[in-house]
C-alpha cells in the first residue's frame, strides 16, 4: 500500500469548479489530522483544525487562498509547562490537475475530482509552530540549582552559586568572547549586569 491510498480527512468535491474556469467556491472545513507535531509543539490527533478558504478555478489547476486555524499545545522551553496557543496561518497554494513531479504529491486534484487539503494544511501549520515557545514573555523558568519553578516558587537560590555544568560552560564561553579589559575599562562599571550576577564570587 502506498501513501496515495490514504483517504484524505480534508477533501472538497471540485467537479463543478473544474468545468468552469474562473469560478470560485468558498469552503470551511474542520477535521482532525495525524502527525501535527514538533518536539515543542503539537495539535493532539483528536483535535480538529479549521480551513477557511476560497477555491478558484484557473488554467493551471485550482488556486487555494485562505486561513488555517488551530489550537496548538506548546511546551514552554524555560519552565516546561504545556500551554495552549491559538494559531492562524495564511495559505496560498496552486493545486495541479495532474502530478508532474514527485514533489507535487499532496498538491494535486484527485482522479475522482476531489481536492485533498491535508498535505497543505499539515505543511503550513507545522512550519508556523513556534520553535522557541514561552508560556509568557517573562517566564522566570526553572532554578538551575534545584529545578523549582521560579514562576510559582521562591526557592531562595539567586543563581550566584550556580553549579549546573551547562551554566559553567556558558560562563566560560562568555569570558572567551569578552576578555578582561575589553570595552571601556576607564568607566569602571560593568556594562553587562548579567555577567556580574552569573560569575560566582571567589
Ligand atoms: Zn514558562
Ligand atoms: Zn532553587
Amino acid at each position: 500500500m502506498s501513501k496515495h491510498v490514504t483517504e484524505p480527512a480534508l477533501a472538497v468535491d471540485v467537479r463543478e469548479l473544474l468545468q468552469q474556469p474562473g469560478a470560485h467556491k468558498h469552503v470551511v472545513l474542520r477535521a482532525a489530522l495525524p502527525d501535527l507535531a514538533t518536539p515543542v509543539a503539537s495539535v493532539p490527533p483528536e483535535r480538529p483544525v479549521e480551513v477557511d478558504a476560497e477555491l478558484e478555478s484557473v488554467v493551471e489547476g485550482l488556486l487555494v487562498t485562505g486561513k488555517l486555524r488551530a489550537t496548538v499545545t506548546v511546551r514552554c522551553v524555560r519552565c516546561l509547562r504545556d500551554v495552549e496557543h491559538e494559531l492562524e496561518v495564511d495559505v496560498r497554494e496552486l493545486f495541479a490537475l495532474h502530478a508532474r513531479e514527485e514533489e507535487d504529491e499532496g498538491y494535486t486534484v484527485l482522479a475522482d475530482d476531489r481536492l485533498p487539503l491535508d498535505t497543505m494544511v499539515r505543511d503550513a501549520l507545522v512550519l508556523a509552530f513556534p520553535s522557541f515557545p514561552l508560556c509568557r514573555p517573562d517566564c522566570a523558568g526553572l532554578c538551575p540549582q534545584c529545578g523549582a519553578d521560579r514562576n510559582t516558587t521562591d526557592c531562595g537560590h539567586d543563581g550566584s552559586g550556580a553549579t549546573d555544568p551547562r551554566w559553567v560552560a556558558l560562563a566560560g564561553l562568555r569570558q572567551a568572547f569578552e576578555p578582561e579589559g575589553f570595552g571601556e575599562p576607564e568607566r569602571g562599571a560593568p556594562i553587562n549586569k548579567e555577567e556580574h550576577v552569573a560569575r560566582p564570587e571567589a
